[in-house]
C-alpha cells in the first residue's frame, strides 16, 4: 500500500497523512484559486456575500486564499470521519485511524456493527458534522463584517470568501456522500436500511451492486466532463464495493468454521527435516506439487521452507546449503479454534500464504489458500452457504 504517516491524533484516534493527500492539497488549492473569479460571482448571487472580486484575485492572493479554503476543507474531512469514528466507538467499536488521502478521509474500523440501527447511525454521523461544519461556517461568515475595521480591507474580504465557500463545500460534502453508491455514507444508510427485514449478507450485496451502478455512471459522467477526480471516485466505489461484498459472502460462508475444520491435519501434512538438502527440497516440491513444508526436528516444529526460500538459495549459488539455512524460523501460526475469516484476512495484510496451526505449542495442522478456497467451493456446493447471518464484521473503507 502506499505510505502514509501519523501527524497527530485526536480523541486517542491516531490521524495520518496519506502520501497522496500531499499531492491533492495543493491541487485543490490550485482549483480553488484559478475558479475565484466564478466562485466570487457565485457566492456573491448564493449568500449576497459583497465579497470584492477585484480584491480577492489581485496578485498571489487567489492562491494563499486556495490554499487557505483547501485546508479547511480538509478540517472539515477530518470532522466527518471523527463523526462516523466517536458515534462508532460509543457502540464500542475500536477505531485504528483516521487516514486523509486522495479521495477524502478514511476512517478505519476493525469491525463492523451487527446492528443496522448501529450502521445507520455511524453512517450518518458523518453527513450530520458536516452540515454542522458547513452551518459554523456560515455563521462566522456572517459575523465576520463585525470584525471589518479591526483587520485589513484583504483579510476582511478573504475571510467572507473563505468561510462562506466552507459553509458550501461542507453542505456539499454531506450530500455528496449521501448519493447511496456503497460503500460511501449513503450506501452504507440504503445497506442498514435494506439489512431491517433480509439477511445481512443479501443486504451487501444490493447495497453493492447499486454502488457498482453508481461507480460505472459516475465514470461515464467523469470522462465526459473530464473531472479526473470523479473517475477515481468511481474506481475506487467499484473496487471497495466489490472488496467488501466478497468480505462479506466469505464471512457468511464460513460463519462457525473454523480453522480445525479445514485445515490439513498434520498426520497428513507432508514434513521435512532441517538437514534435506536445497537440491533434494526441490525434487520433492516437484514430485510432490507442494510449495511449502514445515520444518520438524525431534518432533518439534522449527521452521517452515517454501518454494521461494528454495529457489533464493538456489540464485545465490552457494554448495550444499540446507533446509536449515533457509528456512524462516519467525512462524505465523494461529489456533485451531479461530474462525476461518480471521485467517484469510491475516493472510492477505500479511501477504502469506500458509499459516502453521498450533496448539498448545504443539504443530497440529496447516492452513494455506488453497485449503481455504476448497473449503469455500465445498460450502457452497454443498448449499450451505448461508445468507442467514446478521454477525458479520469487515473492515470498512470510508468515504
Ligand atoms: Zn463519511
Amino acid at each position: 500500500m502506499w505510505k502514509s504517516f501519523r501527524i497527530g491524533s485526536l480523541f486517542g484516534i491516531p490521524l495520518r497523512l496519506d502520501i497522496t493527500f500531499l499531492i491533492i492539497l495543493p491541487v485543490f488549492a490550485w482549483i480553488i484559486g484559478a475558479q475565484i473569479e466564478i466562485m466570487v460571482d457565485i457566492l456573491n448571487d448564493f449568500f449576497d456575500a459583497g465579497i470584492d472580486a477585484t480584491t480577492v484575485s489581485e496578485g498571489n492572493r487567489p492562491w494563499i486564499l486556495g490554499f487557505i479554503s483547501a485546508i479547511g476543507l480538509f478540517v472539515g474531512v477530518v470532522l466527518h470521519e471523527l463523526g462516523h469514528s466517536l458515534t462508532a466507538r460509543r457502540y464500542g467499536f475500536p477505531i485504528e485511524s483516521i487516514t486523509l488521502w486522495l479521495l477524502g478521509g478514511v476512517a478505519s474500523f476493525r469491525e463492523m456493527p451487527e446492528d443496522w440501527r448501529q450502521e445507520l447511525n455511524i453512517a450518518i454521523a458523518g453527513p450530520i458534522v458536516s452540515i454542522a461544519v458547513g452551518v459554523l461556517s456560515y455563521g462566522l461568515f456572517l459575523i465576520t463584517p463585525e470584525f471589518a475595521d479591526s483587520v485589513g480591507t484583504v483579510t476582511f474580504q478573504g475571510a467572507l470568501f473563505v468561510f462562506s465557500y466552507l459553509a458550501i463545500l461542507n453542505v456539499f460534502l454531506a450530500v455528496f456522500n449521501m448519493i447511496p453508491a456503497f460503500p460511501m455514507d449513503g450506501g452504507r444508510v440504503l445497506r442498514a436500511l435494506l439489512a431491517r427485514n433480509r439477511p445481512y449478507a443479501k443486504a451487501t450485496q444490493q447495497a453493492a451492486s447499486i454502488g457498482r451502478m453508481f461507480a460505472i455512471f459516475f465514470g461515464i459522467f467523469g470522462l465526459l466532463a473530464f473531472n479526473i477526480i470523479l473517475i477515481a471516485i468511481a474506481f475506487f466505489i467499484y473496487i471497495a464495493a466489490s472488496g467488501e461484498e466478497r468480505h462479506v459472502m466469505l464471512k457468511a460462508a464460513f460463519e462457525g468454521v473454523t480453522i480445525g475444520d479445514i485445515m490439513t491435519p498434520k498426520d497428513r501434512l507432508r514434513l521435512v527435516e532441517p538437514s534435506l538438502t536445497i537440491d533434494e527440497l526441490i525434487q520433492r516440491m516437484f514430485r510432490e506439487r507442494h510449495t511449502g513444508y514445515p520444518v520438524m526436528t525431534d518432533g518439534r516444529l522449527i521452521g517452515l521452507v517454501t518454494l521461494a526460500d528454495a529457489q533464493q538459495a538456489q540464485r545465490s549459488g552457494q554448495q550444499g546449503m540446507t533446509v536449515e539455512n533457509v528456512m524462516s524460523t519467525d512462524l505465523e501460526t494461529i489456533d485451531p479454534d479461530t474462525d476461518v475469516m480471521e485467517a484469510i484476512d491475516r493472510m492477505q495484510r500479511e501477504k502469506i500464504g500458509r499459516l502453521l496451526v498450533v496448539d498448545n505449542d504443539q504443530l497440529v495442522g496447516l492452513v494455506t489458500r488453497t485449503d481455504v478456497m476448497t473449503a469455500l467451493e465445498i460450502l457452497q456446493r454443498s448449499g450451505t452457504m448461508a445468507f442467514a447471518t446478521t454477525e458479520v464484521s469487515s473492515e470498512r473503507p470510508q468515504l
